[in-house]
């Protein structure tokens, strides 16, 4: 865990939060011409190396308020901060950037590119940032179980493991922060609740903070702190289900 004032491993100054957010806010077009503000989130914040699980019924913002802290999708208002470094006010080209250096991203529909093998997928997940490192990216799949399938392409795999490919894949640039968007979604109980625990694991033992979206009780129940994005969210404020027990869980 990263100290108060120390510095990060590439010489940015953290005050030991891994993410920051203030007075964040996103507007769509809807079909229908209108301006939609979809994200307004006065503040968010996360330590370096915490796990927090994020809830929030559909349409909530979700996915959304990930893709603005993960640089995909620009912000119209407001900061994010990673390791003390802006990922908004800059360009595509320097968001694409820090995102390779800072962040992992674990997609709800995996997004592995089909043309490659497990290993190869692992590997691209490395070429942007620190480069490309064939070992680490074999020792990060043999971590999720799947040594015997290095040279598997996606639709040779079983869900269950391309999710753990997309695992291996979000840690191959040694992030300081994996955003995860519900990933077990897509597995049945038992499987989600193995992922799960594989996800926490390996960015505990690398010393990742984690963002889990989940709408499932039972993933969030493992995490001590669970945030409402219906409560932080002042735009799904009123427009979802009342929200629950807010804070740590
Ligand atoms: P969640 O992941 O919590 O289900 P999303 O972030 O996907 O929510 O969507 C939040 C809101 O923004 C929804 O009302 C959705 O209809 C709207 N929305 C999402 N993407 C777009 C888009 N590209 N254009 C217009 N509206 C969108
Ligand atoms: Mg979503």
């Amino acid at each position: 865990m990263t100290v108060a004032g120390a510095r990060a491993p590439d010489g940015g100054v953290t005050d030991g939060q891994v993410l920051e957010v203030r007075g964040l806010t996103k507007h769509y077009d809807s079909p229908d011409g209108e301006r939609l503000l979809v994200v307004d989130v006065p503040r968010f914040q996360m330590a370096a190396g915490e796990h927090v699980g994020l809830r929030g019924p559909s349409g909530s913002g979700k996915t959304t308020f990930l893709n603005l802290l993960a640089g995909i999708l620009q912000a119209d208002a407001g900061e994010v901060r990673i390791d003390g470094r802006p990922m908004t006010g800059i360009g595509e080209a320097e968001r694409d950037r820090l995102r390779a250096e800072r962040l992992g991203y674990v997609f709800q529909t995996f997004n592995l590119l089909h043309g490659y093998t497990a290993l190869e997928n692992v590997e691209l997940g490395m070429m942007f940032g620190p480069g490309i490192d064939s070992a680490y990216a074999r020792e990060l799949l043999d971590r999720v179980g799947l040594a015997h399938r290095l040279d598997y392409r996606p639709r040779q795999l079983s869900v269950g493991q391309q999710q753990r490919v997309a695992v291996a894949r979000a840690l191959a640039n040694r992030p300081r922060l994996v955003l995860a968007d519900e990933p077990t979604g897509n597995l049945d109980r038992r499987h989600a609740m193995e992922a799960l625990d594989l996800m926490r694991a390996v960015c505990r033992e690398h010393g990742a903070a984690l963002l889990l979206v989940s709408h499932d009780p039972e993933v969030l129940s493992h995490f001590e702190r669970v945030d409402d994005l219906s409560v932080l969210n002042r735009a799904a404020q009123g427009t979802v289900s009342a929200p629950g027990a807010g804070g740590r869980a």
